[in-house]
């Protein structure tokens, strides 16, 4: 995270949910995309998530439609079962370090009556436990290790690296391929002999599909874009997961202590060279519990990520003292957010408005998250390891709804899932139907985080890999049910240096 390099580095707008704050958005720039960089952490989500998919007008994305696709992905070191796969490409594992302080956590929670969950993606999500990681045996097993490095001696695959997309070409309504610049800044065009598949995520595909003409005709008009197809819901829709970060400073040593010390440091790195353990086999956080608020609700609305280490944001180094971290998030936040553009230019981010905390339901679910968090760090066997609640601070009264929802906005951050800003659908602000494929548009389809209809209640890699499974079933279902479209134009990948001089066309077969 952080690195230009490999981290797109976006930055919201002041958010007036979180008291006018930015927030960082990191998203992978890299091959296996935000799976490159992300924590690890696998999971799927509730089956009444992709039910209430199949209800919004979806078919094909039910609970009982997507698990087969989640099982035929996952090599699950646990072995196979009803609810898992083991002969997949993504390896998912067990956590190869344990923490006391996480254990600690668990047994409390227990003690407040929340159950020991072994599989928090088998029969039921609700409980607490340890996560799962899409890892190898202490290695990374991002979507590009999984999916793309088997495929890259395939024939009929080129990877372009360093190469922007700018806008899907499109004509008469119809995608016939894309045009990118490359590492030089050269401009070129790749013709679509079949379709285009968009997958450049939450951000990405939206900001592609209005540089493109396709979105709101209104917005698009503003910035002098030729309007190929008015799609209100291009960009709208975002939703994300708010953490609420709580910090405990402890009465025994954490991570932070083990990372500070050059010595701690060549410790943990020797540890991983010579036996693939210790923390640098560890995901973002090592214990979790899926838990209801209240009654009011069916399933869990709050997942805990419990990470034995503090900081005063991820990813800019560790506190100098004992202590550990509870995030509390919303799993079904009902706030909508907006992905606007702000220049007709890939090359300018777009304006990212979350839009967080802007209901009753989603402010009171995070007030009542944080108060849970704080009662179970006031139940033992955890309260005996804590020596003083850093933040909040226990002047802050549980009682104090105002209190608490003001802290929760002034120190929220995003857990990083943006999703939902190409919508899939057939309502109005739908912009993929079904088979993903743009509603309006011949050839082209969306396939990535942005068209959940509703977020996951969990993180979203898993999910994503989902979409990415049924995306090729759909493309080959389509192919063998026979074309429904015209036949493409060409088979040439033109480049067109920025100067515009002369056209160059290369052999090629996409
Ligand atoms: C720091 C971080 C931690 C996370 N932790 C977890 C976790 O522990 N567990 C979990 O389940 N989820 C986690 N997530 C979320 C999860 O990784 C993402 O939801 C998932 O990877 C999204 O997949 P996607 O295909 O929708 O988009 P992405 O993975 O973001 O892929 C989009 C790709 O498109 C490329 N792209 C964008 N625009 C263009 C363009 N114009 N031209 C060419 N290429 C372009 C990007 O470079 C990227 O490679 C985390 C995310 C982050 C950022």
């Amino acid at each position: 995270m952080h690195d230009p390099k490999v981290d797109w580095c976006y930055r919201t707008e002041p958010d007036p949910g979180l008291n006018g704050r930015q927030l960082d958005w990191p998203r992978g720039k890299v091959l296996g995309g935000s799976s490159s960089l992300n924590g690890l952490l696998y999971v799927r989500g509730q089956p009444e998530d992709y039910d209430r998919w199949r209800q919004m007008g979806s078919p094909g994305w039910g609970w009982d439609d997507v698990l087969p696709l989640f099982k035929r992905s996952e090599k699950q070191e646990r072995g196979a079962d009803e609810y898992h796969g083991d002969d997949g490409p993504l390896c998912v594992s067990n956590m190869r370090l344990q923490r006391p302080i996480c254990d600690a956590w668990i047994a409390a929670a227990q003690t407040m009556g929340y159950p020991f969950n072994p599989d928090y993606n088998g029969a039921t999500q609700e409980g607490v436990g340890h996560f799962q990681l899409t890892a190898d045996r202490g290695r990374r097993c991002s979507s590009a290790v999984a999916f793309l490095n088997p495929a890259r001696a395939r024939p009929n695959l080129t990877v372009l690296t360093h190469a922007q997309t700018e806008k899907v070409l499109i004509e008469d309504g119809r995608a016939t391929g894309v045009r990118y610049r490359d590492i030089s800044g050269a401009l070129k065009t790749v013709s679509a002999r079949a379709e285009v598949i968009l997958s450049a995520g939450a951000i990405g595909s939206p900001q592609i599909l209005m540089c493109s003409g396709v979105g709101e005709a209104a917005q698009l008009r503003s910035h002098g874009i030729e309007v190929q197809k008015d799609l209100f819901g291009v960009g709208k829709n975002l939703q994300d997961h708010l953490q609420a970060r709580l910090v405990f400073k402890c009465k025994e040593p954490t991570l932070n202590d083990e990372v500070r010390s050059l010595y701690g440091k060549a410790r943990i790195a020797l540890k991983y060279a010579l036996f693939r353990a210790g923390p640098m086999t560890m995901a973002a956080s090592l214990a979790t519990g899926f838990v209801r608020t209240g009654d009011h609700v069916a399933t869990p609305d709050i997942q805990f990520h419990i990470q034995p280490w503090s900081a005063d944001s991820p990813g800019t180094g560790v506190h100098p003292f004992s202590a550990f971290t509870v995030s509390v998030c919303q799993l079904r936040p009902e706030s909508r957010g907006e992905i606007r553009l702000a220049a007709p230019d890939i090359g300018v981010y777009p304006k990212i408005h979350p839009n967080y905390l802007a209901t009753q339901t989603d402010c009171r679910t995070l007030v009542d998250g944080v108060n849970i968090a704080r009662r179970i760090a006031r139940t033992a066997p955890l309260a005996g390891k804590i020596a003083q609640a850093f933040r909040p601070s226990d002047d802050l009264a549980m009682d104090d709804y105002d209190g608490t929802l003001n802290w929760a906005r002034d120190n929220s951050t995003s857990i990083y899932h943006p999703v939902g800003t190409c919508k899939m659908g057939s309502g109005a602000d739908a912009v993929v139907d079904a088979r993903l494929r743009v509603h309006g548009i011949n050839g082209l389809r969306v396939a990535d985080c942005s068209i959940m209809p509703e977020i996951v209640s969990g993180n979203t890699n898993a999910p994503a890999i989902m979409i990415g499974e049924k995306a090729s079933d759909l493309v080959l279902e389509d192919r063998r049910s026979g074309p429904t479209r015209k036949t493409p134009v060409s088979r040439k990948m033109t480049s067109r240096p920025l100067d515009n001089a002369k056209e160059q066309a290369v052999e090629d077969d996409h």
